[in-house]
């Protein structure tokens, strides 16, 4: 069995995304902090998995956001081995500034955290830059190099399309990222399973 998962903090429109990738099934418009399992789809042999947002929820306090980042670790780490990629979906527009307030103050950002973690259990990881709609283009190559350089891949972010796929999910525009989650099912040989994306 083979498996996708998507994670992402809460409000990035994670739920929005998964809708406009998998069709109508995957519900949206919950409120914030109401799903602290694992939701699951299915096609054919391939389990997509939507994870709970982690990061500040209004009226969620602190310890269970510790404990949805936790459910997540453990998750992977439980799973690693039959997953075939890991889809972090981020706001592109606020990602970098988000980063920068946890490290000035001495802590480690749970995006960049999760990121690295995921990185050392060698799984593969797309980012899936959301919201691109809301940057104005002429701020587009500074607010995207800023993600990537957070991410700590060196600029361009144009260089890195092979892990990082710009998207406006409230307005179906998922086209890279679709191409990039076909191209990982593809490169395990499933080309039946590309019809899943
Ligand atoms: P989740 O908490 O990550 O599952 O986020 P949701 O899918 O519930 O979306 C959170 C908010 O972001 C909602 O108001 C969505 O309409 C909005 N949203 C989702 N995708 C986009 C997008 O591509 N652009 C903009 N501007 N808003 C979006």
């Amino acid at each position: 069995e083979h498996e996708i998962v998507f994670i992402g903090r809460s409000n990035v429109g994670k739920s929005t995304l998964m809708r406009e990738l998998l069709g109508a099934k995957v519900r949206v418009g919950k409120r914030p902090g109401v799903t602290q399992k694992p939701n699951f789809y299915e096609y054919k042999d391939l389990l997509i998995t939507d994870m709970p947002g982690y990061g500040y929820m209004k009226g969620v306090e602190h310890a269970k956001q510790e404990r949805i980042k936790d459910l997540i670790v453990k998750y992977f780490e439980d799973h690693a081995s039959r997953i075939v990629c890991a889809v972090q979906v981020i706001d592109a527009k606020s990602f970098a500034d988000i980063v920068d307030r946890w490290d000035g103050r001495g802590e480690i950002p749970i995006d960049i955290e999760l990121n690295e973690f995921l990185h050392d259990l060698n799984i593969d990881v797309i980012i899936a830059a959301n919201k691109i709609d809301k940057i104005d283009p002429k701020d587009m190559d500074t607010v995207l190099d800023d993600v990537v350089e957070r991410l700590k891949m060196y600029p361009p972010w144009s260089g890195w399309l092979d892990r990082l796929a710009p998207i406006t999910a409230k307005k179906g525009d998922v086209d890279h990222l679709r191409y990039l989650l076909k191209n990982r099912l593809r490169a395990i040989k499933r080309e039946d399973l590309v019809g899943c994306f």
